[in-house]
């Protein structure tokens, strides 16, 4: 899932300092799953918030809160449209995704980040949750074990280890960081896969990576079947306009 975390009280203070109605919007999704975003931290920020502005730039604020089921999703940023006219600025305690959804189906409201958003993580132990995944959108788990050395190996190297391993651990941070390479050898190792680490991985395709524009997903049919649809309306459009103006001649 998609990790985040709540931004310092004084960043998002400063953000909305020249507003009075503030709508505060948390997502159901990753970010309910890692309590930074959801129904309960809406609540909590938004009094926190208050307070926050009530000490440090003496003012009072009018805070509006909503939670909706996802913030990736456009059919949801529907449900919010009466309290985005009610405000002067939204934060989103979405992931970054979510506060750019909001900001093409509101245009004119000013929306800001209440979150930093981090990778794709899994829960390790309850309340850590670790990246797994840097979405490079060309997977070679399959070559590894099922262990990424583009989101855990800290120089991100396609064959390793490197000489900075050294009994697990990366040399980036010997106390904490496990190498993944090691753990890729144990992995192949033990799924009898040990001649995978002697292959010379080739160089990666990085097109599919976010360094090539941005990325888009489309799966083509659904994208027909929505294609088809709209055609269907446009027919029967077309159908009722021929049939007023034909009903319009013969009374006219
Ligand atoms: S290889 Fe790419 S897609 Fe696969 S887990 Fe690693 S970053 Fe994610
Ligand atoms: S020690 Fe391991 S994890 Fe660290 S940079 Fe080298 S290969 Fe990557």
């Amino acid at each position: 899932m998609i990790v985040a975390e709540q931004k310092p009280m004084e960043e998002i203070a400063e953000m909305i300092k020249d507003f009075n109605k503030i709508l505060i919007l948390g997502c159901g999704g990753c970010v309910s799953v890692c309590l930074s975003g959801g129904e309960k931290e809406v609540g909590i920020m938004a009094s926190a918030l208050k307070m926050f502005v009530k000490n440090n730039q003496n003012r009072d604020i009018e805070i509006k809160e909503m939670t909706i089921s996802r913030q990736c999703d456009w059919e949801y940023f529907d449900m919010v449209k009466d309290a985005m006219a009610e405000v002067e600025a939204c934060v989103c305690i979405g992931c970054g995704a979510g506060v750019q959804g909001l900001v093409d189906v509101y245009p004119n409201v000013p929306i800001f980040p209440g979150l930093n958003t981090g990778g794709l993580a899994v829960g390790k132990v309850p309340g850590v949750w670790e990246e797994r995944c840097a979405g490079c959108g060309n997977c070679i788990l399959h070559l590894t074990g099922g262990l990424c050395p583009i989101a855990r190996c800290s120089k991100h190297i396609l064959n390793g280890p490197c000489g900075g391993s050294e009994k697990g651990m990366c040399e980036v941070d010997p106390k904490t960081i496990e190498c993944v390479w090691h753990l890729i050898y144990e992995r192949l190792k033990s799924i009898g896969k040990l001649d995978n680490i002697y292959k010379i991985m080739p160089m990666k395709d990085w097109s599919t990576s976010s360094d090539g524009g941005v990325r888009h997903l489309t799966r083509e049919d659904m994208a027909k079947l929505d294609a088809e649809e709209e055609h269907k309306k446009n027919v029967e459009l077309e159908k009722k306009a021929e049939e007023a103006e034909a009903a319009a001649k013969s009374q006219g």
